[in-house]
């Protein structure tokens, strides 16, 4: 039977209304006679709130202990959508890293998936449950709990597609898709229908939250295509895959690191850099009155420093310089 990956987001999952959705969209996606792994983020901010809780009892948490209470979030948010899932009238089971098991590497706070094991897996869907995976999870080699990295659970969702050789893999989230630029910073961002590896790994690394670098170093080592799209529209999103835009250039992002002065504005795209590119940004930027405080040139990017506070503006101008057609 052919399977699907969906992976819903934190705040996809949020409250018990939102799992009563997402539990339509699984249950859809059952009745088309397929086989579901979902998997599932912490509910809302929770991983935010645990970080805070963990704080309160130590300068420094250990990070063996804070990759254990991070997981929580995670567990709690698959237990409640089985159960969701299960009042939706689809049989579920939820099952944490270490129950599939998910193996990592042990770099506490940012590990590595290491290899799925399939047999509890494909139990679980041979008696035909929706399988709830938690994301963000690993277990070591230790038998220790470890974390994948902020924004992991999308890491999860490829390696859990590759593991069982999925038709398709499903993020869904808030946003419907990825955008040319972020669509709250700038209004005229356009949803793009195809992003290529390359320039998905290269604005994940030049600070855009869609999806983070090592989900899409493995996707594409494995092949996997995934597909970033809304949970609140059936509309087809962002396929991420061999195939981009054929824009030269692909979108633009900004990173502001605390502490410094200066925010990154960065391109991102096959064509880039190129002189021509540069003239044309600094331009966009001049004519809005920000100064070029430093510019910075690698594979398919053109990094831009400006003056923090008018990073927002500046990833307008440039992305209008170059998507105003
Ligand atoms: N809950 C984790 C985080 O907030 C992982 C994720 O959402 O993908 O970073
Ligand atoms: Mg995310």
């Amino acid at each position: 039977m052919s399977l699907i990956v969906q992976k819903f987001g934190g705040s996809s999952v949020a409250d018990a209304g939102k799992l009563l959705h997402i539990s339509h969209i699984v249950k859809a996606a059952r009745e088309k006679g397929r086989d579901v792994i979902v998997v599932v983020s912490a509910q809302g901010n929770a991983t935010d709130r645990l970080i805070e809780r963990a704080r309160e009892v130590s300068g420094e948490p250990p990070e063996r202990e804070l990759d254990a209470l991070l997981a929580c979030g995670e567990q709690a948010s698959a237990a409640l959508t089985a159960m969701a899932l299960a009042s939706s009238g689809v049989p579920a089971v939820s099952l944490c890293a270490w129950q599939v098991p998910i193996r990592s590497d042990g770099a506490h706070g940012d590990a590595r998936i290491a290899g799925i094991a399939r047999e509890r897996v494909e139990a679980e869907l041979g008696r035909g449950r929706a399988v709830v995976c938690a994301g963000f999870q690993g277990v070591d080699d230790g038998g220790d709990v470890t974390t994948l990295g902020r924004g992991g659970s999308d890491y999860s969702a490829v390696a859990l597609a590759a593991a069982f050789r999925a038709e398709d893999c499903l993020i869904y989230t808030d946003v419907d898709g990825v955008y040319s630029a972020d669509p709250r910073v700038c209004p005229t961002a356009r949803r793009l229908e195809r992003v290529s590896y390359e320039d998905m790994y290269a604005l994940a690394r030049a600070g855009a939250r869609v999806l983070h670098d090592k989900c899409v170093a493995l996707a594409q080592e494995r092949g996997v295509e995934p597909e970033v799209r809304s949970c609140e529209t059936d509309a087809p999103g962002t396929r991420v895959g061999p195939a981009g835009s054929p824009r030269g250039v692909t979108g633009v992002t900004r990173r502001e690191r605390e502490g410094d002065a200066y925010a990154a504005v960065t391109l991102v795209g096959g064509a880039l850099p190129s002189l021509e590119a540069e003239k044309r940004a600094i331009l966009a930027l001049d004519a809005s009155g920000i100064a070029v405080r430093g510019i910075d040139a690698q594979e398919r990017c053109l990094t831009l420093y400006v003056e923090r506070e008018r990073s927002r503006e500046a990833v307008c101008a440039v992305h209008d310089a170059f998507f105003g057609d």
